[in-house]
């Protein structure tokens, strides 16, 4: 999708701008800059705005809330405010269906990102599912040949574009060339 219009000065012919989202919620933009003379300040302004169109089309969609909304939460905070056992939650954040930061009082997440889980249950247990088959093929075409990077075939779209990196620490990470499709995956260190 073309969201040069959204920018303040679209008829603009010094830059070439493209924003997109997936509706698993991952924002790309594409931004370049074709008119040399532009300035690191004009830059600036014009990448500002382009995160800020993006940002806006997320906001009208429901994917991101404003950050005065925004409230950290452990397992037991969530347990707290939205029901069940902090056995419960903590079990989700450790699958992955609830994305999270660690820090050294535990795994911290945000109220949106529970919100995203539970108004999408069965897109995300697809993602999860998905992810899981990807890391899977992803290790077995690693184990056969050696190879940190490589194409293994994309669980979304069946087509063999998934491309990835494998480092050490065993994470993991892809993304599918396919048009249209956008998996990604992005292991955390602890996954298991
Ligand atoms: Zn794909």
């Amino acid at each position: 999708m073309t969201m040069k219009n959204e920018l303040k000065n679209g008829d603009r012919t010094d830059f070439h701008f493209y924003g997109n989202f997936s509706s698993t919620g991952w924002a790309s933009i594409n931004l370049i800059f074709i008119d040399e003379s532009l300035t690191d300040d004009n830059k600036r302004q014009i990448l500002a705005e382009a995160l800020a169109a993006v940002s806006k089309r997320m906001a009208n969609k429901g994917y991101v809330k404003s950050m005065r909304d925004l409230e950290l939460l452990s397992a037991s905070d969530i347990a707290t405010r939205y029901g069940g056992t902090k056995q419960y939650w903590d079990k989700l954040l450790r699958e992955g269906k609830i994305p999270y930061k660690k820090t050294s009082s535990g795994k911290i997440t945000t109220n949106v990102w529970v919100e995203g889980y539970l108004g999408n249950k069965e897109e995300v247990d697809k993602y999860i599912k998905a992810f899981k088959a990807a890391r899977k093929s992803i290790i077995n075409n690693y184990d056969q040949n050696r190879k940190s990077y490589g194409i293994v075939r994309c669980p979304y779209c069946r087509n063999k574009t998934l491309g990835y990196n494998y480092n050490r620490g065993d994470h993991i990470n892809a993304l599918c060339r396919s048009t249209d499709c956008n998996f990604k995956l992005d292991t955390q260190d602890d996954y298991t």
